[in-house]
């Protein structure tokens, strides 16, 4: 097994913009790149054999749906994830925090956009400093989840990259608030990373940047978590109530973490936000939009997207784009999608994921060409 490491490769000379090569024990990461989320072990409508031949280098997969079913044992005693479900290349996990605060705090997934979750049935019975006591939405059984065993459960699923257990408090917070959850966050972090230091595993760990859209606490945060030992940062939180908000933030937040270790921008990878970030010098986007536009029915286009369930589509015998070598439009007409959506087909679902996130490989190719060549 080969150890992680970042590879710096190449730095624009126009933007904070950066080429790397992220080094995993399952192959290479080149950067900045898209990562595709699969909650359950699965892209939606997309089998894995699929997904790799994609060429999508990382899948985020989340430890919170992957404990209540199939539970981690389970998927410890298959060999790991890898092995449970047939991916031979790299893979991250979160720490389960995201989508319990969720149900403590209702709308902070919309607040925050999706992170390849829909609001669960559940709740939150308890928080403490030991950790989080929610029940199952799957049969009701109490759950406690503490970083201790957010760690165990990552460890049993055996990702390459994995995440501490953090708090995540809602966008409208009172300042005193934010504060005391940014150091009880802290705490839980530092617990994370001491039980994962344990017994390392080939796997790396990448702190959460926490503080909401407070400078002041964002840095506090830059500047404890950057002290210990992580192999790499996400940055996490509220990222505010815009894009413009969301800028502003990582524009001051990014240069104050380490240049030689990789960033990843948790839940957010809609094609606007990928295009102000990479600037900004972002290395991994996980976000659930290029999936579920395309059972929606919408597909990205060097245009923009296009709604397929149009009526100007009915007899459009073209693919989605020509020049587009994805396996979707190598065999199939806009006008047989359009058929396939309006007949409610669940194919129609699966050949549509595949032309999104083939655009999105494309499309970060041509990033990191462009960074290359100092263009961005
Ligand atoms: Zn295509």
């Amino acid at each position: 097994m080969n150890s992680f490491h970042f590879e710096l490769i190449h730095c624009s000379k126009k933007s904070r913009a950066r080429v790397g090569r992220i080094h995993t024990p399952h192959g290479i990461i080149d950067t900045p790149n898209f990562v595709a989320v699969g909650t359950n072990g699965t892209v939606k409508a997309l089998d894995n054999t699929l997904l790799h031949d994609i060429g999508l280098q990382l899948m985020f997969c989340n430890t919170y749906h992957l404990l209540l079913q199939p539970g981690t044992q389970v998927v410890k005693q298959a060999g790991g994830l890898h092995q449970f479900i047939h991916r031979k290349l790299p893979i991250i996990t979160d720490s389960g925090g995201f989508q319990v605060f969720s149900l403590a705090y209702g709308s902070v997934a919309d607040e925050l956009k999706s992170r390849g979750t829909k609001k669960q049935e559940g709740s939150v019975l308890k928080i403490t400093e030991e950790g989080v006591l929610f029940r199952s939405y799957r049969n009701g059984a109490k759950v406690m989840l503490t970083p201790e065993s957010s760690i165990q459960a990552q460890k049993d699923l055996g990702a390459d990259i994995i995440i501490p257990f953090d708090e995540l408090p809602p966008y409208h917070i009172a300042p005193d608030a934010l504060k005391t959850s940014l150091d009880r966050t802290h705490r839980w972090e530092k617990r994370s990373l001491d039980a994962h230091l344990q017994n390392r595993q080939g796997q790396a760990m990448y702190g959460v940047i926490h503080g909401g859209i407070n400078p002041e606490m964002r840095q506090a945060s830059c500047d404890f978590l950057t002290k210990l030992d992580f192999d790499g940062f996400a940055i996490g939180g509220s990222m505010g109530k815009n894009k413009d908000e969301m800028h502003q933030l990582l524009s001051f937040t990014l240069p104050l973490l380490p240049p030689e270790k990789p960033n990843h921008l948790l839940g957010i990878g809609d094609l606007a936000s990928i295009e102000r970030c990479v600037p900004l010098g972002i290395d991994t986007f996980d976000s659930s939009y290029p999936t579920r536009a395309a059972r929606h029915g919408i597909l990205f286009t060097a245009q923009g997207g296009l709604n397929i369930t149009k009526a100007e589509y009915a007899t459009q015998f073209s693919p989605i784009e020509k020049e587009c070598p994805c396996p979707t439009c190598a065999r199939f007409t806009l006008a047989y999608l359009h058929h396939l959506f309006k007949a409610h087909e669940l194919t129609s679902m699966s050949l549509a994921t595949a032309h999104n996130l083939y655009f999105m490989v494309q499309l970060m190719q041509k990033y990191r060409n462009h960074i290359l060549e100092d263009l961005l």
